[in-house]
């Protein structure tokens, strides 16, 4: 529900305002048009609200900025390899469901979405909404050799076309790859166990996907990773014992290898249009993409490392690389994936966990694991249960440092501060995953 909040005072409330160190128990905050005006522990004097909010029993938080967004514009086209966009319904109810976890700007990183369609979700819904691109050559080259079925009917697009004419939509390059056409998560879910299904009828799911692919080409995915008994026996496991090795390295190698070479190729290209334009570079980090995410890290902080967590990682590995992308200026970004529901939900939460312990990320974002998120807020509040890191320095990850790490997707943003934009989520003080209400440009949404 919406309520028009001119003139609104926010009484002593508990405030995080955003910048990594700063608690206030009982903050007054005023709000008047789309602005903060007023931050403070003494209330305002002399001026009269139509408005108030009891805040007793709340903590006030900057609006969230997720930077790394799936399927949330209707007709956009899907990842890396340009799948088919899911129905509107859908892109709707995510959009939604991000909004009510406590988002208030978002980056789809979809990098075929074109911008026109970015115009169109903005109008029927009141997050800041901007979107990273990937129209240059070598990526529309990699969706066409896995999928492309949402590019069907249109015309190739010229990325600097693109940037040009829509300057204040664009505001990142990428994602570059994804697991779609680097040999990652959405073949465990989708490619691979499509393939299996119309080649011998039988259902797998994404994990037994992840082990028969890994057995064939490793994390890597490369192909002399190939391990004849491995493979045997995890055909056997999975149901598939009328199988042979050979069979699988020919199948799997079909399913993931088109586009893999010319995805990596894409990074690189990605890279150089990222420096013309000095646009941030969002890529998809994972074992498979590492050794080139690395030589790319020669753009500083223009380069954002997607997800580092990311699964195709053991922990020990995952942390050097990231010490290493970091030592270059890169921009850590840790995603919650599906975790909380994961099959593999403790040893994820333990790697996401270690990079938050040691200091090593910058950004936490969502990303879309197998179609679903779990909510930012809800594995914050478990790390800062955990006593992995403090209250102010979770919410900077998800508030402030975004906001810096792509500077043109929320101006003004992501902070609680006298002139800031009123982008702020209300949650219960105890529980900061319990989102009670949400106000964007100044008005309240409960
Ligand atoms: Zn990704």
């Amino acid at each position: 529900m919406r309520k028009n909040t001119q003139n609104l005072l926010i009484k002593e409330a508990g405030l995080v305002t955003g910048d990594g160190m700063t608690f206030l128990n009982k903050a007054n905050i005023v709000i008047r048009g789309d602005k903060i005006v007023y931050v403070d522990q003494e209330k305002p004097s002399g001026v009269t609200f139509t408005n108030i909010l009891e805040g007793k029993d709340k903590l006030v938080l900057p609006g969230i900025i997720n930077i790394h967004a799936h399927g949330i514009i209707p007709g956009a086209p899907l990842f890396s390899s340009a799948s088919d966009p899911l129905p509107g319904s859908q892109t709707n109810k995510n959009l939604l469901t991000h909004v009510s976890q406590g988002t208030t700007t978002i980056l789809n990183v979809d990098g075929f979405a074109h911008p026109r369609l970015i115009s169109q979700a903005m109008s029927t819904c009141p997050i800041n909404l901007k979107t990273a691109i990937t129209h240059h050559p070598r990526a529309y080259i990699a969706a066409r050799r896995i999928d492309a079925s949402g590019l069907k009917g249109q015309e190739e697009e010229k990325v600097e076309k693109i940037i040009e004419n829509f300057p204040d939509i664009v505001v990142a390059m990428g994602e570059a790859g994804s697991g779609a056409t680097l040999g990652g998560g959405v073949q465990d879910y989708k490619f691979i166990p499509e393939m299996i299904k119309r080649e011998t009828e039988v259902v797998i799911d994404e994990y037994q996907a992840r082990r028969l692919k890994e057995a064939v080409l490793g994390k890597e995915i490369a192909p002399d990773s190939y391990n004849p008994e491995k493979v045997e026996s995890v055909l056997k496991e999975i149901g598939l014992e009328n199988y042979s090795p050979e069979w699988a390295l020919d199948k799997i190698s079909q399913t993931v290898l088109p586009s893999f070479g010319i995805a990596i190729e894409a990074l690189e290209e990605g890279a150089d249009l990222a420096e013309k334009y000095k646009l941030p570079f969002i890529v998809h980090t994972a074992a498979s993409s590492m050794s080139k995410v690395e030589e790319i890290a020669r753009l500083g902080n223009l380069l954002v490392a997607g997800h580092c967590n990311h699964p195709s990682f053991d922990m020990k590995e995952g942390i050097a690389l990231i010490k290493r992308l970091r030592g270059k200026g890169a921009i850590i970004d840790i995603s919650t994936f599906d975790t909380l529901n994961s099959r593999e939900r403790e040893k994820e939460l333990s790697f996401f966990f270690a990079i938050l312990e040691a200091g090593l990320a910058d950004v936490v974002s969502t990303d879309y694991g197998g179609g679903n998120h779990s909510p930012i807020l809800e594995v914050l509040e478990l790390a800062i249960d955990q006593k992995v890191i403090t209250l102010p320095e979770a919410i900077s990850l998800v508030t402030r440092n975004p906001s810096r790490a792509i500077p043109r997707l929320a101006p003004g943003r992501g902070v609680i501060v006298p002139g800031a934009v009123a982008d702020m989520v209300i949650v219960n003080r105890d529980k900061i995953s319990q989102v009670e209400d949400i106000i964007i440009e100044g008005t309240l949404f409960e």
